[in-house]
């Protein structure tokens, strides 16, 4: 019998999501999103560029404000209201200090528990190759967890007032393919779909399927993909790390 994935933790109030681009969340993660909102918890977005390298027939100065509102649309699709920006630039972000510095500034503004991030590794299921944004910010993220915590790591936050936060518990990596822990996706799911459907400047030059087709059958064949380990549900799959 297949190994089954752990529920995730759920004594927690706050979450912090930490991403590349607009979308990273709504390939996969926001159904989960959509069920913790649903019970009273504060999720808030972060992401690290507006995405506007991502649409190959608009330039970016056109591209990063139009990105930014379809992001805010979907992040309110499920319950999020928070989405920030941290303004490094589309396909070159770096993995360094400057990256930890301001995921750690953003822990230490949040206060979450959860952090959550996408795949950090070299592929997609050690087939694809993931891009250098998704694996500077996935390792960023993963890394600003204890930096955020130690008052000796950029003291420059603690003179602006940020002051230590060392309650991260958990780093849940989405999009990973060594997942331990899942979500039911089942009441989250439609929210999703919508979620997904938002960036739909982006889908639309993406593909000529109708999008809302198009996002349903990528996210029920995501979540359908992690039902066999989780008792048959569909679900959204977690790597955690446990701090
Ligand atoms: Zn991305």
């Amino acid at each position: 019998m297949t190994e089954q994935l752990e529920p995730m933790p759920s004594d927690w109030q706050r979450a912090l999501a930490v991403v590349a681009h607009p979308d990273d969340l709504e390939y996969g993660c926001s159904a989960a999103v959509a069920g913790w909102t649903d019970g009273g918890r504060e999720v808030t977005y972060l992401l690290a560029t507006r995405g506007e390298a991502g649409i190959d027939t608009i330039a970016p100065h056109e591209c990063a404000p139009l990105r930014e509102r379809e992001q805010r649309a979907s992040a309110a699709a499920v319950g999020v209201r928070a989405v920030e920006f941290l303004d490094h630039r589309d396909g070159v972000i770096e993995y360094g200090t400057a990256l930890r510095r301001d995921i750690a500034a953003a822990i230490r503004r949040h206060r979450p528990e959860l952090l959550i991030t996408l795949n950090h590794r070299d592929t997609w299921g050690g087939v694809a190759w993931n891009t250098p944004d998704h694996r500077a910010v996935g390792r960023a993220a993963l890394d600003a967890a204890g930096d955020a915590g130690n008052r000796w790591i950029f003291p420059e936050l603690a003179e602006q007032g940020l002051h230590p936060w060392d309650g991260v518990r958990w780093v849940a990596v989405a999009g990973t393919d060594r997942p331990t822990h899942a979500v039911d996706a089942t009441a989250g799911f439609e929210r999703s779909v919508q979620s997904l459907l938002a960036h739909r400047t982006y889908i639309e030059v993406l593909t000529d399927e109708d999008p809302e087709a198009y996002c349903r059958t990528f996210l029920s064949g995501a979540t359908g993909a992690s039902a066999e380990r989780f008792g048959g549900r569909p679900a959204v799959a977690f790597e955690v790390f446990a701090r």
